[in-house]
C-alpha cells in the first residue's frame, strides 16, 4: 500500500484550528489526555485478552515516555490494543462527536479557563496540537497483519502508510513547538516538568508510566565500593506514577485531602466531591467500594453522551471503567469504584447484566447512599441543600421511575420551596406545620414561587394560613401523582379539581347560587365556543374575579410537558379546562346585570375574563389582537358611561 493523503472532515478541521490556535490556556493537560488514551488502550487489550483465546495474556503493561530534547520530540508509547487501518482513520482522523464543536464555539475565553471541556467532551487526542506542530502515530493492532503510520501537521489533513512495528501497541510522537512570545513550550521537553505533570494528573493510572532518566551515581571501584567524590551518569528507568490503589489502604490512613485529590484526578473534576462513602463488606459477598457524590453536576449529565457507572475491579484487577449495572438510573451522577474478589475475571458484558452478585452490590450501595443522604439532610442541612440543588431532579426522577417502586425509600429526601417558608422544607416538616383543620397537602405549579403566591387560586388558602408547596420542575407533578399521598394526607393541586376548602354551609350557598345562575354560566360557556369544558362558581377565590383550573387527572403543567415530548401526540390526554368565577366579586354582579338586561357586551366580557385567566395561568391566548381590541372597547365604553 502506498502512502495516502486524506483530508480532515470539516468538523475536525474546525476543531483542530481551535486547538492549534489554542483557545485553551491549560495546555499541559495534553499529556493527561494522551496517557489516558494509552491507559484505555491497555484496558481494552486486557479486557479482550480475558475472553479471546488468540490474544496473549500479558502482565507487562506499560506506558513509556521518551524525551528527545535535541529533536524536540516527546513520545508516548503503550502496549495496548493499537489500531487497525480503519480504526486509525475512524478514530483519529474524524471528530464525529456532534455537540462538542458547537459547545466550544459558544464558549467565551473566561469559561474555557474554568471548565475542563477537553476532558468532558473527549476531544482528547487533538489536544496534542496545542503543544505540537506535527504529530506522528505508529500503531499495530492484534487484529491486523500490518502496522501503520499516521502523520499530521494539523490544518488540512493527514497521511497514512504501512510501516514496521514489532510489538502490538501505539507510539505517539509529538514534535514540540518552539517557544514564542510568552508561550513556553520547552518545558514539555523537561524531565522534571513531565514527571510533575504525570504526578499531578496521572498518578493513579493503574499501569506504570515510565521514563528513562539520567542519574548521577557514586562511582564504584573494582570491589564495588563507592569512590569518594567521584560520580558517573547512568540511565535508569523510573516509574513516575504512584499506582498503589487507594482502596488497598485503610480508610483511616487516607486523609480527606488525599481522597479529594484521588476523586479529582480520577474523574476529571476541578471541584472537590460533596461527600464520599467508603464501604467495606465482608461475608457471603465481599467487596469494597468508594462512592463519590460530585460537588457539581457534570455539564453533560443529562445528555445522551453521559455514561453512568462505577469502575469495577475483580481480584484487584481492573475489569471495566463504567459498570452501569452497579448504578440505578436515578443515581447516575455518582462516581467511584467497586472492588470484589468474588467476581470472576472472565466476565463478558452480557454476563454482567445477569450477574446476581452485581445486583446485590448495587442494591446494597443504593441503600447505603440513601442512608448517607438522609444523614446529611438531618445533620448538615446546608450541604444537603447544595446536593439538592445539583441533583434533586434525579431523586424526583427516582420516585417517578419504575411506577414508583422506590417512592417510600426516597420520599423523605425531597425538598420543596413553599409559599410561606423562606428556605426549603421536607414533606415531614410540611405535615408537622399544618394547622389542625388542614387535611390535605397543597401544591401549585408555575414557573416561579412569586407566580404561585400571586395566583388567584391562593386567595382562600392564604386566608386559612395553609402553606402550599411550590412545584417548578417539569417532573414535579408526575412525581406527585406517583406519590399520591404522604402519611395519609392526599396531595391537592391548587390549580385543579375541587379543593374542598369551605364548610357545608358555604357549599350549600354556592350550590344554590349555581342553580340560580345556571343559565348565565351556561351562556358564558356558550359564548366561549368550546374553549372551556365548564364554567363554575368558585369556592377558592376571595379577592380575584376569575381563575382557570383543570379537572382531576392531567394538569396544565403536565399537558405542557407532554406536548414537548417527541412522537405522536394524538393519544395524549388533555387537561380539562374549568373557568371559575368568584360569586362575591363586583365583576360577577356586573355580568349578572348585563345578562338580565340582555346586554350584547356579555360576550366581550366573557372572552376578556377567560383570556385573563389564561394569562395568569401562564398559558397562551389564542388571539392577542382580538383580546386587546375587546379590552379597548370595554375601557372606552366604561369611560363614556363614567362607570
Ligand atoms: P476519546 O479518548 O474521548 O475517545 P480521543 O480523541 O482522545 O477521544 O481518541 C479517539 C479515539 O482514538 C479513541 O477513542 C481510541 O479509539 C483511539 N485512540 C487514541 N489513542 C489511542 C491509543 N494510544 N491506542 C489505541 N487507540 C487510541
Amino acid at each position: 500500500m502506498s502512502k495516502k493523503t486524506i483530508e480532515f472532515k470539516t468538523e475536525s478541521k474546525k476543531l483542530l484550528d481551535l486547538m492549534v490556535h489554542s483557545i485553551y490556556t491549560n495546555k499541559e493537560i495534553f499529556l493527561r489526555e494522551l496517557i489516558s488514551n494509552a491507559s484505555d488502550a491497555i484496558d481494552k487489550y486486557h479486557f479482550n485478552s480475558l475472553t479471546e483465546d488468540n490474544l496473549e495474556h500479558r502482565n507487562d503493561y506499560e506506558i513509556y515516555l521518551d524525551v528527545d530534547k535535541k529533536h524536540r520530540k516527546l513520545t508516548i508509547s503503550d502496549n495496548g490494543i493499537g489500531m487497525t487501518y480503519d480504526e486509525l482513520i475512524d478514530n483519529i482522523g474524524t471528530i464525529a462527536k456532534s455537540g462538542t464543536l458547537d459547545f466550544l464555539k459558544n464558549m467565551k475565553g473566561k469559561d474555557l479557563k474554568n471548565t475542563d471541556l477537553i476532558g468532558q467532551f473527549g476531544v482528547g487526542f487533538y489536544s496534542a496540537f496545542m503543544v505540537s506542530d506535527k504529530v506522528e502515530v505508529v500503531t499495530k493492532s492484534p487484529y491486523s497483519e500490518k502496522a501503520y503510520k499516521w502523520v499530521s501537521q494539523g490544518e488540512e489533513g493527514f497521511t497514512i502508510e504501512e510501516t514496521e512495528k514489532d510489538s502490538i501497541g501505539t507510539e505517539i510522537t509529538l514534535k514540540i513547538r518552539k517557544n514564542h512570545d510568552d508561550e513556553n513550550y520547552d518545558e514539555f521537553l523537561d524531565d522534571y516538568k513531565i514527571t510533575e505533570l504525570v504526578k499531578k494528573y496521572s498518578n493513579y493510572v493503574r499501569y506504570p508510566i515510565t521514563m528513562e532518566k539520567e542519574k548521577e551515581v557514586p562511582k564504584l571501584d573494582d570491589e564495588g565500593n563507592e569512590i569518594e567524590d567521584k560520580f558517573e551518569t547512568v540511565i535508569e528507568k523510573e516509574t513516575l506514577n504512584q499506582m498503589t490503589p487507594i482502596w488497598e489502604k485503610n480508610k483511616s490512613e487516607v486523609s480527606d485531602e488525599e481522597l479529594n485529590d484521588f476523586y479529582k484526578t480520577q474523574y476529571y473534576d476541578y471541584n472537590d466531591p460533596l461527600l464520599n462513602i467508603w464501604t467495606n463488606v465482608e461475608g457471603k459477598l465481599t467487596y469494597k467500594s468508594i462512592i463519590f457524590i460530585p460537588g457539581k453536576a457534570p455539564q453533560n449529565l443529562y445528555s445522551e453522551k453521559y455514561e453512568k457507572g462505577l469502575e469495577l475491579y475483580a481480584k484487584g484487577v481492573f475489569v471495566m471503567d463504567k459498570c452501569k449495572e452497579l448504578v440505578p438510573d436515578y443515581l447516575r451522577f455518582i462516581k467511584g469504584l467497586v472492588v470484589s474478589p468474588d467476581l470472576n475475571l472472565n466476565i463478558s458484558r452480557e454476563i454482567l447484566q445477569k450477574n446476581t452478585q452485581l445486583t446485590k452490590i448495587q442494591k446494597n450501595l443504593e441503600k447505603k447512599i440513601i442512608k448517607r443522604l438522609e444523614k446529611l439532610l438531618d445533620k448538615e442541612r446546608d450541604q444537603y441543600i447544595k446536593f439538592w440543588k445539583e441533583f434533586g431532579v434525579n431523586i424526583k426522577y427516582g420516585i417517578y421511575d419504575n411506577f414508583g417502586i422506590n417512592k417510600d425509600l426516597l420520599k423523605d429526601l425531597i425538598l420543596f420551596e413553599t409559599v410561606n417558608e423562606d428556605g426549603y422544607i421536607t414533606l415531614k416538616e410540611y405535615v408537622e406545620k399544618m394547622p389542625k383543620d388542614q387535611k390535605d397537602i397543597y401544591y401549585g405549579s408555575a414557573a416561579s414561587k412569586t407566580a404561585i403566591k400571586a395566583s388567584p387560586q391562593m386567595d382562600r388558602l392564604k386566608s386559612k394560613g395553609y402553606d402550599v408547596l411550590v412545584l417548578t420542575d417539569e417532573i414535579d407533578e408526575f412525581m406527585i401523582s406517583i406519590l399520591n399521598e404522604y402519611e395519609k394526607h392526599k396531595f391537592k393541586s391548587i390549580n385543579q379539581g375541587d379543593l374542598d376548602l369551605v364548610d357545608e354551609k358555604e357549599k350549600e350557598t354556592i350550590k344554590s347560587l349555581e342553580t340560580e345562575n345556571k343559565d348565565l354560566l351556561e351562556k358564558i360557556k356558550e359564548s366561549l365556543k368550546g374553549e372551556v369544558d365548564d364554567v363554575k362558581l368558585s369556592t377558592r377565590l376571595t379577592d380575584s374575579p376569575v381563575c382557570l383550573v383543570s379537572g382531576e387527572g392531567v394538569s396544565f403543567e403536565m399537558e405542557k410537558v407532554m406536548e414537548q415530548l417527541p412522537g405522536d401526540k394524538s393519544g395524549h390526554q388533555k387537561a380539562k379546562k374549568i373557568l371559575e368565577i368568584n360569586p362575591q366579586h363586583d365583576l360577577f354582579k356586573a355580568i349578572n346585570h348585563m345578562y338580565e338586561n340582555h346586554s350584547e357586551d356579555l360576550d366581550d366580557y366573557a372572552s376578556v375574563l377567560y383570556n385573563q385567566a389564561l394569562l395568569i395561568e401562564g398559558l397562551k391566548i389564542n388571539d392577542p389582537v382580538e383580546f386587546s381590541n375587546k379590552m379597548v372597547k370595554i375601557l372606552v365604553k366604561a369611560s363614556k358611561t363614567g362607570e
